[in-house]
């Protein structure tokens, strides 16, 4: 398929580049990718981006953004980019039944949630642990559950989690949250959730036999080393996010933590390829911030290819 430019990533940075590539005649063409709309189709209520004075839900705005996208005229298409070649123009990148030859790409790919990294999470994820309460929290009705973390976004699942669960432990490494202070309010103030200060994740422990689950969280105390136990049968993983860029190790120069680096905002090491949202920024991460680099960049492209 030859296009004029590729726009891969349905997030609010991939939505909002084509809103404007289109705009401008350049018919673009989205790939949507694993989780079409990104992140935000995995949270509730959004009460920070401009414009929704009543609070909107995270996969309502992304189908809006995705409808906008449409209505103006983008092509939107469901499939995964596994492969690029940006060695020489016009780019290649291939899904596994699809080459897209395109004059300009935007990787609006944004970012995932991180795993601890420990055995006893792999062998239990799935089985009480979580790194989605707004996906899994209802089958923890009544029961007592742990997010870690101590961001915003440990702070909403553990929020999130008061709707259903009975008790809400919140286990932070350090005793301050980094998440935003109305949040932080918030959480501090529900009487379902317990912090937990100071405290890793030593194991997670559960039971194979009859059926797998979780039944506690062991914890290490950092300041002391001394491990104590909790009972629950939840745990939700918010520990933070990683940009989706493995596709594009070998193409494009990235920086020591693997997000694409970018000059003038959204220009990455090869030009004519552009790069928005969380996938070349860890500083804001932001819907809104988000959807404003794949305006600029969308704005790049209209001058890259009439240059
Ligand atoms: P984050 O802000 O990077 O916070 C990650 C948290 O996890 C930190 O508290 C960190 O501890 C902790 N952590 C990291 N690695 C850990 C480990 N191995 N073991 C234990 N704890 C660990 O990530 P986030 O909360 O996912 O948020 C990401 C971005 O999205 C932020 O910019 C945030 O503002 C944004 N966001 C916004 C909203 C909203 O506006 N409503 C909602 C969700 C996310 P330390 O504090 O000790 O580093």
């Amino acid at each position: 398929m030859k296009i004029k430019l590729l726009i891969i990533g349905s997030g609010p940075a991939g939505c909002s580049a084509a809103i404007y590539a289109a705009r401008a005649n350049l018919e673009p063409v989205m790939v949507c990718g694993e989780q079409p709309g990104g992140q935000l189709t995995i949270t509730t209520d959004v009460e920070n981006y401009p414009g929704f004075p009543h609070i909107v839900q995270g996969p309502e705005l992304m189908q809006s953004m995705e409808q906008q996208a449409k209505n103006v005229g983008t092509r939107v298409i469901y499939d995964t980019i596994e492969r690029v070649d940006f060695s020489s123009a016009p780019f290649r990148c291939y899904s596994a039944n699809q080459e897209y030859i395109a004059d300009s790409v935007i990787i609006a790919t944004g970012a995932s949630a991180k795993w601890l990294g420990i055995e006893s999470e792999s062998h239990y994820r799935g089985f009480g642990i979580s790194g989605c309460a707004t996906c899994d929290a209802f089958f923890f009705k009544g029961k007592d559950v742990a997010v870690v973390g101590g961001g915003n976004s440990a702070i909403e699942e553990a929020l999130y989690l008061t709707k259903y669960a009975n008790k809400v432990y919140l286990v932070h490494r350090r005793s301050e949250l980094r998440g935003e202070k109305i949040l932080q309010e918030r959480l501090l103030k529900n009487e379902k959730i317990v912090p937990l200060w100071n405290k890793a994740v030593h194991e997670i422990v559960g039971q194979d036999e009859p059926f797998k689950h979780v039944n506690k969280l062991r914890l290490k105390d950092v300041d002391n080393g001394n491990i104590s136990e909790i009972d629950v049968e939840g745990v939700f993983i918010a520990i933070g996010h990683k940009p989706n860029t493995g596709i594009f190790k070998s193409a494009l120069k990235l920086d020591s933590d693997g997000y694409i680096e970018v000059t003038n905002s959204v220009k990455t090491s090869v030009d004519g390829v552009f790069a928005a949202g969380d996938v070349a920024d860890k500083i804001y991460r932001q819907a809104v911030t988000a959807a404003g680099m794949g305006c600029m960049a969308a704005l790049d492209v209209a001058r890259f290819l009439e240059s």
